[in-house]
């Protein structure tokens, strides 16, 4: 079958490549997402398990009972720490790739948000926010802001 994705953690120890359907992706703002990810929320893209494979090391597992009542299986690198997927037994003929380890983030189609009665204030950015095209102080990047949109509609 053809290979339509593929990826990897952050050290490259997991790889994985995946011939299937892409899926719809989803963003999860629940307390246990925010936590495995150490950011706002977690974006995943649902794989065919039948097509997903991993080319290189092996992913450790943690399984958790989430805030659903159904336990979730989370994968990660054991020398970098990345998550890589997750897996329940409710759907087992899925798994939910974190949409951050794949190559071709194009892949990435967000379809809806879940648990949003969770997320956190910070996991909207300001589009008022300062925002710099690389760190901090380098070249501003063109954002649209409320005084331009003020423009825009006057
Ligand atoms: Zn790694
Ligand atoms: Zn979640």
């Amino acid at each position: 079958m053809t290979i339509i994705a593929k990826g990897h953690c952050l050290c490259g120890h997991v790889s994985y490549e995946y011939s299937g359907r892409i899926g719809p992706a989803n963003y999860c703002h629940c307390e246990d997402c925010r936590r495995c990810t150490g950011s706002a929320f977690n974006i995943g893209v649902r794989f065919d398990v039948a097509g997903f494979r991993i080319v290189s090391g092996s992913p450790k597992a943690f399984t958790k009972r989430g805030d659903s009542g159904f336990e979730l299986t989370r994968y990660f690198c054991p020398e970098c720490g990345s998550p890589i997927y997750t897996s329940s037994p409710r759907h087992p003929e899925y798994i939910y790739v974190k949409a951050g380890t794949l190559d071709n983030p194009n892949l990435v189609k967000p379809t809806h948000q879940n648990w949003v009665a969770f997320a956190v204030p910070w996991s909207k950015i300001e589009e008022t926010l300062p925002a710099f095209t690389k760190g901090t102080g380098s070249v501003p990047a063109q954002q649209p802001t409320a005084v331009d949109d003020e423009k825009r509609q006057g």
